[in-house]
């Protein structure tokens, strides 16, 4: 019998990806709450490529006290009023036009992923113990007892809840819907039971990704007024993708990310893998008759990796029983409001929160807790993806739904109408991230648990 069996909660967390990462720091701060890591890859690592934090996450950050370490490897100062962000620019012409800026309230902040997760992990305590290359299963969970846990080496754990941090193609999502299938089928409700077991797989979103990191020297080389080097960040936009490129790391390398959009393949089956170093060729055809700038950002790109974007079918619940998902594993987004890693963080912070609450224990936090967190941040999170779909349409310069109108095709007067109304419309639908708190969805939390 380990100590751990002492303590209020037994957690157990699958997948060391800032989600689960966060949480776990999170969770920390309950000294009788016990916390074990189950991460699938040999050793923690972060792919090498730049993540924008927005204001509503930062907050959390800062609750956790990474605001200042993380200070340290950003060019990007805190401002709590008004900021001027990414330059927007029509870019599939051989002259660019730039046709807005994005303004936020607080800073966005722009980080390596390398740097952000070793600044996690170095404030992440001891008691948190993280095991690697232990690739769960399956779990399996009863009435009252422990959850077992069952890992892909053979070897078996036991916790009191299983939290699911494990990405777009997680195990325990997996699993949260089998029971739920199970149970509706024990209804008699197959329909529904084969409809809940379509929300396991994820699904293309007809977008795929290009990420390079540049080192700045060789912008600067070739191009030394070259606008990325000397504005926040800049977003390329065309009607077949869109580019964003944007300094990290105290300024040494600059972060692209090319992005090739196929609206009409959008919820169908990518062939092929989802991630892969391939050559700049791959991608570069889409950019071709492009503006200057575009070309020689795309001349400095070396083994650039692919990804196919995948995103999850929104789910009824992120909760079964006892089992709670995470992150990717639970809202899997589109990229385009880079605030899939801002919604982990928000998830973590909440089911942190109401774990915690010294009223939860092993025999109420299916009932109480778990609901709570549910409550709160599914409806949510799936808001936010909905909007990140829409910032994705309006990237390739569609305002409307099915693309009718043609940008091009437009008179010059009211080719600019368009593009201010687009510039209107993407900050309409994005000033979530920065006009609203984290905080009023933590008292909501903390009131429901109280109530
Ligand atoms: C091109 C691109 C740009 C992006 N830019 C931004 C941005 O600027 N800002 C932002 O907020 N978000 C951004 N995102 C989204 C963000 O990267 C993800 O939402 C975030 O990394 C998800 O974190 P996670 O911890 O939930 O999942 P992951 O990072 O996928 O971590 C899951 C972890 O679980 C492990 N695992 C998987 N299966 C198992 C298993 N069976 N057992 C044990 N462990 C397992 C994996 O090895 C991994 O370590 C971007 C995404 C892309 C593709």
């Amino acid at each position: 019998m380990t100590s751990a069996n002492t303590k209020r909660l037994q957690v157990a967390i699958c997948g060391a990806g800032i989600g689960g990462l966060t949480f776990a720091l999170a969770l920390s701060r309950y000294p009788d709450i016990d916390i074990e890591i189950y991460e699938s890859a040999r050793a923690l690592t972060e792919v090498g490529a730049g993540i924008g934090i927005f204001p509503r996450p930062w907050k959390v950050i800062k609750m956790l006290g990474l605001e200042e370490d993380l200070l340290q490897v950003t060019e990007t100062a805190i401002v709590d009023g008004s900021v001027s962000g990414f330059r927007y620019r029509k870019s599939d012409q051989y002259e660019g036009k730039a046709f807005f800026t994005l303004v936020t309230q607080g800073s966005l902040m722009l980080f390596h992923r390398a740097d952000y997760q070793q600044t996690l992990l170095s404030h992440l305590p001891k008691r948190c113990r993280t095991h690697c290359s232990k690739r769960l299963r399956s779990y399996t969970q009863r009435q009252s007892g422990p959850i077992e846990l069952s890992f892909e080496d053979g070897t078996m754990a036991s916790c009191d809840v299983l939290v699911g941090a494990d990405g777009v193609k997680s195990a325990v999502r997996a699993g949260v819907l089998g029971e739920k299938a199970r149970w509706a089928k024990g209804e008699g409700k197959w329909k529904e039971a084969a409809e809940i077991l379509q929300h396991v797989d994820p699904i293309w979103s007809g977008a795929t990704a290009y990420r390079a990191l540049i080192p700045a020297q060789k912008l600067q080389a070739i191009a030394p007024n070259h606008q990325v080097l000397h504005t926040p960040g800049v977003q390329y936009l065309g009607k077949q993708g869109y580019i964003i490129a944007y300094r990290i790391s105290g300024g040494k390398f600059i972060n692209l990310v090319a992005f090739v959009v196929q609206h009409h393949l959008e919820n169908t089956t990518f062939n092929g893998p989802w991630m892969s170093t391939v050559d700049v060729s791959a991608f570069s055809s889409t950019f071709t008759h492009w503006e200057p700038d575009v070309q020689i950002l795309l001349s400095c790109v070396e083994k650039p990796m692919q990804w196919a974007i995948h995103t999850v079918r929104p789910m009824q619940s992120f909760v079964s029983g006892r089992v709670a998902l995470l992150g990717d594993a639970a809202h899997s987004m589109t990229p385009h409001q880079g605030s899939g890693a801002g919604q982990a963080i928000e998830d973590a912070c909440i089911l942190a929160a109401v774990l915690g609450h010294p009223s939860t224990d092993r025999t109420n936090v299916a009932h109480r807790a778990l609901r709570v967190y549910d409550s709160i941040r599914c409806p949510y999170a799936y808001r936010v993806m909905e909007a990140s779909r829409i910032n994705g349409r309006y990237f390739t310069l569609r305002l409307d739904e099915d693309g009718a109108i043609d940008i091009d095709k437009l008179p010059p007067k009211q080719q600019w109408e368009y593009l201010q109304r687009l510039g209107h419309a993407i900050v309409k639908n994005w000033e979530w991230a920065w006009t609203t708190s984290i905080d009023t969805a933590l008292q909501e939390a903390l009131r429901l648990l109280e109530s």
